[in-house]
């Protein structure tokens, strides 16, 4: 029996270790502990690259290499456990694939990327007015805006009395 302790149990939403474990089974993939952390890695580390799987995963596994984490990565996304995620100005962005059809906001200023949960729940939550006769399954929804943290930054910068050069350290 697997006995290893993860945080994932503790973590509100996000899938036990005993899940992933089943749910690799159903998609017909071997269980691997290279597969498992990386898929703790995203149940962590919501929204991160796979490089940042990689890093993460390390933890556990330290020996892992990074393209051994982009096949892991690629191969979780098509069988569905891994939802890709498409941002303007960034690479790929991962997470757990729970099927709740949430979006995601993105401060178009650092990047910073939340859950914005579905207001119907189900995919596709929006019909368009014109489907050119496909059959709509997802609408994959992106909202822009400005964070609380940027717009804090914006409101201290817009100072007269500030002299310093604007530093992009965060970015
Ligand atoms: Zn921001
Ligand atoms: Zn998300």
């Amino acid at each position: 029996m697997v006995s290893v302790h993860t945080p994932l149990n503790s973590v509100p939403g996000h899938a036990p270790e005993a899940v992933w474990t089943e749910a690799l089974r159903r998609s017909g993939r071997r269980v691997t502990k290279q597969r498992l952390a990386v898929m703790a890695a995203a149940s962590t580390h919501p929204h991160a690259t796979a490089e940042e799987l990689h890093r993460a995963s390390r933890g556990a596994i330290p020996d892992l290499a990074l393209a051994t984490t982009h096949m892991i990565v690629n191969d979780l996304t098509s069988s569905g456990l891994l939802r890709r995620l498409e941002v303007p100005h960034s690479a790929s962005r991962y997470e757990p694939d729970l099927g709740d059809n949430h979006h995601h906001a993105q401060c178009v200023r650092c990047g910073r990327l939340e859950d914005v949960a579905c207001a119907v729940g189900h995919a596709p939550c929006l019909t368009p007015t014109d489907t050119h006769g496909m059959n709509i399954l997802v609408a994959e929804v992106l909202y822009r805006g400005i964070c609380a943290a940027c717009a804090a930054e914006d409101r201290t910068s817009d100072a007269p009395t500030t002299p310093e050069v604007e530093e992009h350290s965060h970015g």
